[in-house]
C-alpha cells in the first residue's frame, strides 16, 4: 500500500503517525511538504521567547526516518491527477499512490489595501512570517496590529511582554467578531485598554505607506497611525488552488464525509483544508483550529490504515487570554435561535452566555479572570456540556438563574462519565515513545 500525505501541519503528521499505529502490514508513507513540520498554534510562545525556535517543530527528519517516511520537504503540490492517482509537484516530479491525504492547510490573507505587501507589513501565520515579525518587534517599538480576531488574540500577550507597545486596528465596529459577543467584546476592550492597549474599531484602513523607516496607516476617517512594524491579521484562506481539475469537491474547503473521506474514495482530506461535520449542529463546515486538524488527522489516517472509524464532527472552540483575562467559546455561540441565559458580573469583570437548544447546552461563551479559579474550572464544564450534549433536564433552570454555578449541573449529569470513555479512535491513546512503526 502507497501512502502519500500532502502537507505535513497537524493533520498530515497525525494522520501519519496513526497509519503507523493502526496498520498491520508495513507500508509505504510518502509526505509531501511545503515546509518543514511545525505547529503553528506554539509560534506566539516562540515570539516572545518563552520557547526557542527547536521547539516548534513536531516530526523531525529523525523521526520522519525512524517511522520509514519518504519526505519531500520544501516542495509544493503543483497538481492531482485523481483518475490516474498521481500528484505533480512543482518541480515537475510525479508520485504514484493508492491512497492519499489532502492536509494542505491555510495561507494568512491581507486586506486589498493600497501598500499591504509593503516592508513594514507583516502576517503572522507560517515559522518565515513568525521570523519576519520576532526580527522586527522590540521593546519601545510600536505595532500597529489590523485585525481584531483570534489570531491577533493570540499573539497579544507576546507583543506586550516584549516591551511593545500596541494598538489594534479593526474595520468591524468591535473586536473579535467571530468570536464572542458584542457585550463580551466591549468588556475585552475595556480590560485591554487598562492594560495599555490602544484600539480603533470601526476603522477602515485605507493605505499603508512608508514614513521615514517607519509605517503610515491611513484612514477613511480619523488621524493617522505613525508606527514601526505593521502585524496584519485580516483573516485566512484555505489552501486550494492546486486542486483545481482535481475531481474533489470542494465548497469552502474539501467536502469530506464521517470517514474524512472526498468524493473520490481513495482521497482523503483533513485539518484546515477540509470542510467536515460540525459536532453540534451536524452542518458541513471549515473548523480551521488545532484540535478539528488533529482529530481530522487521526480518523483519516486509521482509515487509510484499514479501519474503518467513522468520526462525530468537531467541536468549534476558541479559547485565548489576553492580558490574564481567560475567553473561550463553543459550539453555535451565536446561533440566534437557541434560548439563551446570560450573566454578568461587570466588576470582576466575569460574564457568560448559555445557549440551549431544548434542555441541551449547544453553545457557550465564558470570560473571566484567569486568578479566579471558577473561571478556567468553568470554561473547562461548559466545554464538556456542549462536546456530550448531555440533557440538563431541570439543571437548564438552574443555570437560567445561576449561571456562575455550573458545576453541580456538570456533575449531576454525569457528563465526566459520558465523555471519559470516547476517544477519537474507539481506543485508549498511546503515548508519543509507544508509536509501533510496522517496518
Ligand atoms: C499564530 C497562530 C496561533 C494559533 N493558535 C491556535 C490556538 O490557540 N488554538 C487552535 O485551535 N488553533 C490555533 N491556530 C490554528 C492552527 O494552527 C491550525 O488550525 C492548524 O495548524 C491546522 O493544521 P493543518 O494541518 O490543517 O494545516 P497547517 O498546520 O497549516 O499545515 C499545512 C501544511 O501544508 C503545507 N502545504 C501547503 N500547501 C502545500 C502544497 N501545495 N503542497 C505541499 N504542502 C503544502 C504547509 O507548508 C504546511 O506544512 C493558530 C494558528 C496560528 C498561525
Amino acid at each position: 500500500m502507497r501512502h502519500l500525505i500532502i502537507g505535513g501541519g497537524t493533520a498530515g503528521i497525525n494522520a501519519i503517525r496513526t497509519i503507523r499505529e493502526e496498520e498491520r502490514e508495513s507500508s509505504e508513507i510518502t509526505l509531501v511538504s511545503a515546509e518543514r513540520p511545525y505547529s503553528r498554534m506554539v509560534l506566539p510562545y516562540y515570539l516572545d521567547r518563552s520557547i526557542a525556535e527547536s521547539h516548534v517543530f513536531t516530526a523531525t527528519a529523525a523521526l520522519l526516518a525512524r517511522w520509514n517516511v519518504k519526505t519531500h520537504v520544501g516542495r509544493r503540490a503543483a497538481s492531482l491527477d485523481t483518475r490516474g492517482s498521481v500528484c505533480t509537484l512543482d518541480d515537475g516530479a510525479t508520485i504514484g499512490y493508492d491512497d492519499c491525504l489532502i492536509a494542505t492547510g491555510s495561507s494568512a490573507v491581507r486586506a486589498p489595501v493600497p501598500g499591504a505587501d509593503g516592508p513594514g507589513v507583516h502576517s503572522f501565520w507560517t515559522l518565515d512570517e513568525a521570523r519576519g515579525v520576532i526580527a522586527q518587534v522590540r521593546p519601545g517599538r510600536h505595532v500597529a496590529m489590523i485585525g481584531a480576531g483570534f489570531i491577533s488574540f493570540t499573539i497579544l500577550n507576546s507583543i506586550l511582554a516584549l516591551g511593545a507597545k500596541l494598538t489594534i486596528v479593526e474595520i468591524a465596529p468591535r473586536i473579535l467578531p467571530r468570536m464572542i459577543d458584542v457585550t463580551g467584546a466591549g468588556i475585552v476592550e475595556a480590560w485591554l485598554q487598562a492594560h495599555g492597549v490602544a484600539i480603533r474599531a470601526g476603522a477602515a484602513v485605507t493605505k499603508i505607506e512608508d514614513a521615514k523607516s517607519r509605517t503610515r496607516l491611513r484612514f477613511k476617517s480619523g488621524p493617522d497611525i505613525v508606527c514601526d512594524v505593521v502585524v496584519m491579521a485580516t483573516g485566512i484562506k484555505t489552501n486550494l488552488e492546486w486542486l483545481k481539475g482535481a475531481g474533489v469537491h470542494v465548497n469552502r474547503g474539501v467536502v469530506v464525509d464521517e470517514r474524512l473521506r472526498s468524493i473520490v474514495p481513495n482521497v482523503y482530506a483533513a485539518g484546515d483544508v477540509a470542510e467536515g461535520r460540525d459536532l453540534v449542529t451536524g452542518q458541513p463546515t471549515v473548523h480551521a483550529i488545532e484540535p478539528t486538524a488533529q482529530e481530522h488527522g487521526r480518523v483519516a489516517g486509521a482509515n487509510m490504515a484499514g479501519r474503518d472509524v467513522t468520526y462525530r464532527g468537531s467541536l468549534l472552540m476558541n479559547i485565548v487570554e489576553v492580558c490574564h483575562l481567560d475567553v473561550a467559546s463553543f459550539g453555535a455561540w451565536d446561533d440566534a435561535k437557541a434560548e439563551t441565559f446570560t450573566g454578568l458580573r461587570a466588576e470582576r469583570p466575569a460574564y457568560r452566555k448559555l445557549l440551549f437548544t431544548g434542555d441541551r447546552l449547544t453553545g457557550a461563551m465564558i470570560l473571566g479572570r484567569s486568578s479566579d479559579v471558577w473561571t478556567t474550572n468553568d470554561i473547562g464544564m461548559l466545554k464538556g456540556l456542549v462536546q456530550s450534549g448531555v440533557p440538563l433536564g431541570s439543571w437548564k433552570e438552574y443555570l437560567r438563574k445561576n449561571p456562575f454555578d455550573v458545576k453541580p449541573a456538570f456533575i449531576a449529569s454525569k457528563t465526566t462519565a459520558k465523555l471519559l470513555p470516547e476517544t477519537v479512535l474507539g481506543r485508549p491513546a498511546k503515548a508519543p515513545g509507544d508509536t509501533p512503526v510496522a517496518v
